[in-house]
Order: structure tokens, then C-alpha cells, then sequence
């Protein structure tokens, strides 16, 4: 494999996992989803340490 290329070897984390806190439901976004499209409910982002 040649090197110099410009290779893609990072797509990690520019998008981050929320649960939604009623229905447990986990989407990934880029930013805050707002709130759940099945119930309704706060989203909170897994990636945060809970307090
Ligand atoms: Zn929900």
C-alpha cells in the first residue's frame, strides 16, 4: 500500500450516542436530537459521564 495517500482513517466520534431517558431509545447525531420521536422524551448523551 503506497503511502502519502490521503487516506480516510478517521470517522470516529464526530457524532455522539443519546438515550432517550423514557424509552430507552438510541440514536446517534452529530448534535443534541432534541427529543424522541417515538415518545417524546429528553434525550441524554452517553458520552457524558453521569453525575
Ligand atoms: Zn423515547
Amino acid at each position: 500500500m503506497p503511502e502519502g495517500h490521503d487516506v480516510e482513517h478517521d470517522t470516529a466520534e464526530i457524532s455522539s450516542e443519546y438515550e432517550c431517558l423514557q424509552c430507552g431509545k438510541i440514536v446517534r447525531a452529530e448534535t443534541h436530537p432534541g427529543e424522541c420521536p417515538e415518545c417524546g422524551g429528553d434525550f441524554q448523551n452517553r458520552a457524558k459521564s453521569l453525575e
